[in-house]
């Protein structure tokens, strides 16, 4: 029943997003570290927006359990060729953890979903299932450990997209790499600190943003 170790709501009239985080059964101290460094970072980052970071807990903002728990054990996403030829990813142990985790989610449902896990796929430190009978939700692979990771899973369940990272959104060669959308390697991963005016507004009008009350 891990606790965050950070205050859960900061400023109860800032605007916020809200998350709701899960971590795998098996999870270590440092896994936790993991998750109050995301959330940390988040902050930073959307701090700079006037933009909150709320996490709410499954059973509620009273709750101790601030980060709940799956017992879904194994690869959480997956990666696989499409018929183009192109790498994509896919997550049926995702989808099995979200269904267990639903269950142990009360109050309102408008909040991002955060599974903390591990995942099979090596070309990728995250992912968001879009295509679920679920609002969308995110796994972050752990054994990536990077910070910002969350944020970026997050910010494609409001929609944003990795081409919104670029000057010129038609041309990936003028990504900004300090972009949290931007697509980058391990190396630079925690180096993304911003988000562009286009990205604030999706965030905006994501279904998981909103003042607490
Ligand atoms: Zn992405």
């Amino acid at each position: 029943m891990p606790e965050l170790g950070l205050p859960i709501i900061i400023g109860s009239f800032t605007p916020q997003i809200m998350v709701t985080l899960f971590v795998k059964a098996n999870f270590s101290s440092s896994d936790v570290q993991l998750i109050r460094d995301s959330v940390s970072i988040g902050r930073k980052i959307l701090a700079k927006s006037g933009i909150g970071l709320a996490v709410i807990p499954p059973g509620g903002v009273s709750s101790r359990e601030h980060i709940g728990v799956f017992a879904h054990t194994g690869s959480l996403y997956e990666e696989f060729k499409d018929s183009y030829g192109r790498t994509q990813s896919r997550g049926p142990g995702g989808i099995t953890a979200r269904t267990e985790v639903q269950a142990k989610m009360t109050g309102n449902t408008n909040r991002a979903v955060v599974l903390f896990g591990d995942a099979s796929a090596q070309g990728s430190r995250g992912y968001t299932e879009v295509n679920s009978n679920f609002p969308y939700y995110c796994i972050v692979k752990i054994s990536a450990a990077a910070k910002t990771t969350m944020l970026h899973e997050v910010g494609h369940c409001a929609d944003m997209q990795h081409y919104m990272a670029n000057r010129d959104l038609t041309d990936s060669a003028t990504a900004d790499e300090k972009n949290i959308m931007a697509e980058v390697t391990d190396a630079k991963a925690d180096l993304r600190d911003n988000l562009n005016q286009m990205e604030i507004d999706l965030l905006k009008r994501s279904y998981f943003f909103g003042m607490l009350d």
